[in-house]
């Protein structure tokens, strides 16, 4: 029998300064944007007011961040290229309490080592300016050049002898974008610094430096939806300050890219504040849907680690579960107002911005309900009954006129008529009514028809682990011997479709390992509960229904995503009708 031969090695060498130099580079510069981050953070650690960036061809065929801070002294330039060279940092002990965005010393290293770079700068305004050309890690030339006082940072060629690198980038349009989010995340940063980004030699973006948040804010989303947005009560907690502002839940975005949290002014996306950000909005947002929000933690420097990862981007903060507990209750606390301040009050005009209107709708949907057949039920319409107008908290007030196929109740209100998804409604009621007894201590629960589950030993166990959750969500269920488990009883849903036959599907979800089985047990729920089309509704039903509607705080999404209400407005049926 042949014998493996015995696996060979190499001695153990140390790298050539080149290659330590190109494999610290990597860490610090992985794409455009991590260019574009450095020269920015460079430039406000100089105490730039105003700073440009341009980009062509996506960042790869050119870079060029020009401020107007502090400057470099000729006689420093150089040295600004060698890798932990900084002005900074002065000792070990400075590490714990960094103030400036930069300490590392390694960018404009990186950056020397991976492209080409022209830097200019003058500390003054007698128009003398230095600058030097460096090259794959090289001085290639020192030279003085006229300028007034900033900085001016080209880059080109980025990667060009790094080809493992440069496959890897995207389209252009997607480096772009990837530096347009990163230019407006600074300007909601420092909204006291005006920032422009200028994309192959077109204007993109400019942020006025007007100095407060809801200008920048207004720069970054635009005005409407800067006028939506909340601001948080200032609250302090374990050293920390919590400000900012966060979107109602009328503004849900299919992303989480547009929630910022800014430690110390540093953009950084630390986990347990993020999760509990988006915890305060599951009662109101569908699967899927994040807020709006930009929130600024202010700590000590010698409470926040910020010298964890080569690019910067990641942050701890020491007393993280604290300030992730003190920002859920100072949203939660938003939010709650919120919908308060609507009730009573009349119906909350900002809440119609998400509402479809019919002339926004592609041309042919408002024919084809125009060209619907009549299907009144005639049997069940009581024409006094239908008088009553309908008072809700976040709808506006509503008569209802009927159904229309047995799936869609008519209603006028204050402009024109509104078509109302009775199965929709019915299940954005049902869920929200859910979400609000988790945990609280007013659960209702209806027994049912006990159900048997009988599970694989892992999903038995699962089950096993979750059931002081189910507890919570007021589902009574026990284990009932072996891997055997009985359902007993539900939290109570009001009104319902019978849901004997849809109940082992739903507790299938159950068992899946992963975490999004809770909401998907709620949502699943809500909609095998809820009324189907099809249903014929009395009068006091179809008002019963706009009234639980009108109470839910999100009354214009079906928690899958989909729309509850049409409005065909008087505007459309004037120009319809040719008045
Ligand atoms: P760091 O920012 O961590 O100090 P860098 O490599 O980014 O390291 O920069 C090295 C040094 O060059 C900085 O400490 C700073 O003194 C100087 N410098 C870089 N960019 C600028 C700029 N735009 N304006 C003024 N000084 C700069
Ligand atoms: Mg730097």
């Amino acid at each position: 029998m042949p014998t493996a031969a015995p696996p060979t090695r190499r001695p153990i060498r140390a790298l050539d300064p080149q290659t330590v130099e190109r494999i610290a580079a990597g860490e610090v510069i992985e794409r455009p944007v991590s260019v574009v981050k450095e020269l920015l953070e460079n430039a406000i650690d100089a105490g730039a007011r105003r700073i440009t960036v341009e980009l062509r061809g996506g960042g790869l065929r050119q870079i060029k961040v020009s401020d107007d801070g502090a400057g470099i002294p000729a006689d420093e330039i150089e040295l600004a290229f060698e890798r932990h060279a900084t002005s900074k940092l002065r000792d070990v002990d400075d590490l714990w309490r960094i103030g400036s965005l930069g300490f590392r010393g390694e960018a404009l290293a990186s950056i020397g080592a991976m492209a080409e770079v022209l830097l200019i700068s003058a500390t003054d305004d007698s128009g003398e300016g230095a600058g030097v050309l460096v090259s794959d890690g090289r001085l290639i030339e020192r030279f003085s050049r006229a300028r007034t006082r900033g900085t001016t940072v080209t880059v080109r060629a980025l990667f060009a002898h790094v080809p493992a690198r440069l496959k890897f980038m995207r389209p252009a349009r997607t480096e772009s974008a990837q530096v347009s989010a990163l230019v407006r995340r600074y300007a909601l940063a420092y909204p006291e610094r005006r920032f422009t980004l200028v994309l192959d030699g077109h204007a993109s973006f400019t942020s006025g430096g007007g100095g407060d948040l809801k200008g920048a804010l207004a720069d970054v989303y635009g005005r409407q939806i800067a006028r939506l947005l909340l601001p948080l009560e200032p609250a302090e907690v374990a050293g920390a300050r919590i400000g900012g502002v966060i979107s109602g839940p009328q503004l849900a975005r299919p992303s989480r890219r547009h929630i910022s949290f800014f430690v110390n002014r540093r953009w950084a996306a630390p986990r347990g504040l993020t999760e509990a950000l988006e915890a305060a909005y599951r009662p109101f947002f569908p699967r899927g849907r994040h807020p709006l929000a930009a929130i600024f933690f202010d700590l000590p420097p010698d409470a926040v680690d910020v010298n964890v990862h080569p690019a910067k981007t990641e942050v701890r903060l020491l007393p993280e579960a604290e300030i992730a507990a003190a920002l859920g209750d100072a949203v939660r606390a938003v939010l709650s107002r919120g919908s308060a301040a609507g009730s009573g009050s009349g119906f909350r005009l900002q809440q119609l911005e998400q509402l479809r209107r019919l002339r926004d709708l592609p041309p042919g949907t408002g024919d084809h309900i125009a060209e619907e057949p009549a299907a009144w039920d005639e049997g069940e319409r009581q024409p006094a009954a239908w008088d009553e107008v309908v008072e809700t908290p976040n709808l506006p007030p509503l008569r209802l006129l009927g159904q229309l196929r047995n799936a869609l109740l008519l209603a006028e209100g204050p402009d024109g008529l509104y078509l109302i998804d009775q199965h929709r409604a019915h299940e954005r009621a049902i869920y929200e009514r859910l979400l609000a007894q988790v945990g609280s201590d007013e659960r209702e629960q209806e027994p049912i028809e006990p159900l048997v589950l009988e599970l694989g030993p892992l999903q038995a166990a699962l089950l096993d682990d979750r059931l002081p959750e189910l507890e919570e969500l007021g589902i009574e269920c026990e284990s009932f011997g072996g891997r055997s488990f009985l359902v007993r009883a539900l939290p109570a849903l009001g009104e319902h479709e019978d849901l004997t036959a849809a109940l082992p599907d739903l507790f299938d979800e159950l068992v899946e390992d992963d975490e999004g089985w809770r909401e998907r047990l709620l949502v699943g729920l809500s909609c095998r509960a809820a009324l189907r089309k099809g249903r014929p509704l009395t009068p006091e039903q179809g008002r019963a229904l706009l009234t639980q509607l009108g109470h839910a705080a999100t009354p214009l999404t079906c928690p899958h995503g989909a729309p509850i209400v049409l409005q065909l407005d008087g505007e459309t049926l004037s120009r319809q009708f040719g008045w």
